[in-house]
C-alpha cells in the first residue's frame, strides 16, 4: 500500500524525532527525503531541528531540486544534491536519511570503514559500510563523493561528516541508520577490548546464500576476494579471512596493529580503562543488543 503525502509528512516528522531523541543529530543537523509520485521529492527544509518539525514544514521539489511548493521562506535542505544523486542511480530507493550519529561519525573521522565481517546480521543486510571521501558539505563535492558508493551500497559513512542510509521506504532507511550506529558501537567496544574475531570468508559465503534464500534486497553482492581497485566498487567489499572449517577467526592483523601502536588502545597496546568505564561500555552494548533482539 502506498502511503499518502499527508502520511509521509507525518512519517518524516516521526523519523526526525527519533534521530534527535537518539542523539543522531544536534542543532539543525541531518536531512530526510522521500520520493513522491510524479517525479517529485518531499524533503525536510533547511535550518530546523529534526526533533521538533511539523508536517507543513516539508518542501516539495522536482528531481532536479527545483522548489515546487512549501511554506513561504522555506527552502529544501542544503544537502539535497546528495539525496538526488542517490535517487538518480537507484530506482529502488524511495527514501534517504542523513545524520551525524556520534559513533559512526567517529569512525568516519578516524578513516576506519565499517567493512569487517563481524556481525552476521550486518553482513546479510547492509554488506559493508564504506567511507565516501571528504567533500565540502552543501557543495557539489559531496554528491560527487557519494556517487560511486550509492550505486552498490545502502549505507555509507561520509569522511569527517556523518552517515547516509538509503531505503525502499522511509522507515527502512531510518532502520539502516540505526544499524550503522549500532554496528559502530559494537565495533568500538570490541576494539576497546583489544581484539576482534572476524567471520571467516567461508561463513560470509554462507551468509551471502542466506541473502538469496530470504530474498534480502541488496544493490550488489558481497565480495571478499581481492577488492577491485579504485572508488567504484561493483560489490560490497567485506574483510573476511579465509579459514576453511572455522566460522570465527581471531584477527591477528588487528592484534599486530594494536601491538605496533597503530590502533590506539592505551599505551603500547595496553587497554587503559577503569573498571567502571569498562562495565559501563559492556552494559551499554548488552542493553542495546537486548533491546534489538526483543524488538
Ligand atoms: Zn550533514
Amino acid at each position: 500500500m502506498t502511503r499518502s503525502e499527508d502520511q509521509l509528512r507525518l512519517d518524516i516528522v516521526e523519523v526526525g524525532r527519533r534521530l534527535w531523541t537518539r542523539g543522531f543529530v544536534a542543532s539543525n543537523d541531518g536531512n530526510i527525503s522521500v520520493r513522491l509520485p510524479g517525479d517529485r521529492l518531499l524533503m525536510t527544509p533547511t535550518s530546523v531541528s529534526k526533533g521538533f518539525m511539523s508536517p507543513e514544514m516539508m518542501v516539495i521539489t522536482d528531481m532536479d531540486g527545483r522548489l515546487l511548493s512549501g511554506e513561504p521562506g522555506r527552502k529544501a535542505s542544503s544537502e539535497i544534491l546528495m539525496h538526488l544523486v542517490a535517487y538518480r542511480h537507484r530506482p529502488d530507493v524511495h527514501a534517504v536519511v542523513h545524520a551525524h550519529p556520534p559513533l559512526s561519525t567517529g569512525f568516519a573521522v578516524a578513516g576506519i570503514p565499517l567493512d569487517r565481517a563481524v556481525l552476521a546480521e550486518v553482513v546479510t543486510t547492509l554488506g559493508s559500510i564504506p567511507i565516501a571521501e571528504y567533500g565540502t558539505p552543501s557543495t557539489p563535492e559531496l554528491p560527487a563523493a557519494v556517487e560511486p558508493y550509492v550505486k552498490t551500497h545502502d549505507a555509507l559513512l561520509l569522511a569527517n561528516h556523518g552517515a547516509l542510509a538509503l531505503g525502499r521506504d522511509l522507515f527502512a532507511a531510518y532502520y539502516k541508520m540505526e544499524t550503522i550506529e549500532h554496528f559502530a558501537r559494537i565495533s568500538l567496544v570490541a576494539r576497546l577490548l583489544g581484539r576482534e574475531h572476524l567471520l571467516s570468508r567461508e561463513e560470509v559465503g554462507r551468509l551471502q546464500e542466506l541473502r538469496g534464500t530470504y530474498g534480502i534486497a541488496s544493490p550488489a553482492p558481497v565480495c571478499v576476494d581481492d577488492p577491485p581497485a579504485g572508488v567504484d566498487p561493483s560489490c560490497q567489499v567485506v574483510v573476511a579471512p579465509s579459514s576453511p572449517g572455522e566460522r570465527l577467526v581471531l584477527d591477528t592483523a588487528f592484534l599486530a596493529d594494536v601491538a605496533d601502536g597503530q590502533v590506539p588502545v592505551g599505551n603500547g597496546g595496553e587497554i587503559q580503562l577503569t573498571y567502571g568505564q569498562l562495565t559501563t561500555l559492556i552494559e551499554d552494548a548488552v542493553r542495546h543488543l537486548t533491546a534489538r533482539t526483543t524488538a
